[in-house]
Parts: structure tokens; C-alpha cells; sequence
């Protein structure tokens, strides 16, 4: 399963949706301290695949502080490399590609539900803290659905996955041990493509991650259960699976999530109000 006599390739995978704060910045932190420890490759991707919530002013402010707490890259949007473009929105090839494999392989089916049959049958997720951009378990109403072969292009529906019901996905987190999830219980049929022509999130990230040959992916705890839906996706493209290493997630004094909004813990302003990069690592480290 793992690509151990492969050199070690691992990826800082921002979204530009906000400045990066302390939480984010101790997983980037990690991730380049275990390319370090490996002598390996750090690849920086930049996740911009949403287009009303990624903002280009972002891109530029996430590389400057990244660079400023002194993480380093050797591929990325702003150095180039071998295995680019590092943007996801100029990745639509790759992702089509992947599309097409998975609707070749009846792996996914076309799902016309409104957001209305969703919400009545969804039950919404209540554990929060854990479910990151989950989304909610899909009732099924599309799934045995065989047109897919028909299309020759994913825009208009959306297309979900089809999850081996009862299945146990496992696998040995590097960082948090043994995790095991039950396909169709812990998650349904993910979408892989939005009805409005954007790739999903667990498609693309998976095809990227593939195609830029990394070895272990280093993030948040946030995406535990993604994993085991990309480790069907991976199985499926017939891709080399990677290892994968989840961080704690940080939290404030009252125990909450430190997010995105919580401008106070942006590295941008903690650097604004005169703290050095040593000082700001410092808070890093201790998060
Ligand atoms: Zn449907």
C-alpha cells in the first residue's frame, strides 16, 4: 500500500478563502518539519476550485506568510515544477479525466435531486468538531441509476459515488493510529462533481495528489472520514495510495475550533502588531 522506497513527497494544500491563522499554520508547520525529517519534497497546491469563496488577494497573502514563518516549498503556483499547474482551477483536464474513469467504470451515477429531497431525508451531522466539510449521509434515491455512460459531460447533475454499503474502510493514521470507518453508515455517496460544473473537493484532491506523486499527506484531523472516501476514489482510479498523517485540531481557551474567522490569530496580524517569526512560530509550536 505504501510508496516507502519512493522518495517522500508531501504538499501544503491551502484553500484562499481567508488569511492563514495559527490553527492552519501548525499543520503546514508539521507537514515541512516531516519533509525535513525525510529529506524530502514539499509541494504547495493551491485548493482555489470554489469559485465565489477563493479570492486571488488570498493566494498571494498565504504565500508571503508562509514564506515569512520561514516554510519553505519547491514546487508550487509561485516556483513552478515538474508535475503543475499547482492551481486546482487550472487542473480541469486532470479532473475530467478522473471523471470520465469513474463513469467509464460505473463507479458514480448521475443524482438529479433538489436541495429539498436532500434536506427532508438528511439528518444533519450533529458532532460538528469532526465533520469538517462533511456532507450530509445521501439517501439513495439516484443510486441505482445505470445512464451515466451516456454522458459525455459531468456539468448539469451532480455526480456521486457509490459507496460499498457495509463495507469497513481502515487504515493506520501516522499520527492518531488505527481508524476505521463503515461505508454507508459513517458517510454515503459522495459527490465527486457539483451540478454546477465544479469538480468536488475529495475528486480533485485525490487526482492532484495522484499526479503529483505525493507520498504522505500531512492535514487536519478535520478530514479523517474524507480519507476513507478518497481511499475508495483511490482504489477505484486504480491510483498508488499515499500514508497519511492527521493533526490535532487546535483549539481556543473555551475549547472551540480556531477558525478562519478568528482575524486576532491571522499570521498577518499577529505580524502586523510587531511579532517576529520566531515569535509567532513559537505560537505555532504551542497550539
Ligand atoms: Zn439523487
Amino acid at each position: 500500500m505504501s510508496q516507502s522506497q519512493n522518495p517522500y513527497r508531501g504538499r501544503l494544500a491551502p484553500s484562499p478563502t481567508g488569511l492563514l491563522h495559527v490553527g492552519h499554520a501548525r499543520t503546514f508547520w508539521i507537514a515541512a518539519q516531516r519533509v525535513i525529517d525525510h529529506q524530502g519534497a514539499l509541494i504547495l497546491r493551491n485548493e482555489d476550485l470554489d469559485p465565489q469563496r477563493s479570492r486571488p488577494e488570498f493566494v498571494s497573502a498565504m504565500i508571503e506568510d508562509l514564506r515569512w514563518l520561514g516554510i519553505g516549498w519547491s514546487e508550487g503556483p509561485d516556483c513552478g515544477g515538474p508535475h503543475g499547474p499547482y492551481l486546482q482551477s487550472e487542473r480541469r483536464s486532470s479532473y475530467l479525466d478522473a471523471w470520465g474513469r469513474l463513469r467509464d467504470g460505473g463507479f458514480i451515477y448521475p443524482c438529479t435531486c433538489s436541495r429539498k429531497d436532500l434536506a427532508q431525508a438528511a439528518s444533519a451531522p450533529n458532532d460538528n468538531d469532526n465533520e469538517g466539510e462533511d456532507e450530509p449521509i445521501y439517501p439513495g434515491r439516484c443510486r441505482g441509476r445505470t445512464d451515466g455512460p451516456q454522458f459525455a459531460e459531468p456539468a448539469g447533475v451532480n455526480w456521486r459515488f457509490r459507496v460499498p454499503d457495509g463495507e469497513e474502510i481502515g487504515f493506520v493514521d501516522l499520527n492518531l493510529g488505527p481508524q476505521r470507518y463503515v461505508a454507508g453508515r459513517d458517510f454515503g455517496d459522495f459527490l465527486v462533481w457539483r451540478r454546477d460544473d465544479v469538480p468536488a473537493y475529495q475528486l480533485a484532491v485525490v487526482a492532484d495528489d495522484a499526479a503529483m506523486r505525493i507520498s504522505e499527506v500531512v492535514r487536519g484531523a478535520d478530514l479523517l472520514k474524507s480519507t476513507a472516501r478518497q481511499l475508495l476514489l483511490i482504489r477505484a482510479l486504480k491510483y498508488s495510495t499515499p500514508v497519511y498523517f492527521h493533526c490535532e485540531l487546535v483549539r481556543d481557551q473555551s475549547g472551540a475550533r480556531l477558525a478562519k474567522r478568528h482575524d486576532a490569530l491571522s499570521i498577518r496580524h499577529l505580524r502586523e502588531s510587531g511579532l517576529s517569526a520566531e515569535q509567532v512560530l513559537n505560537m505555532v509550536r504551542a497550539a
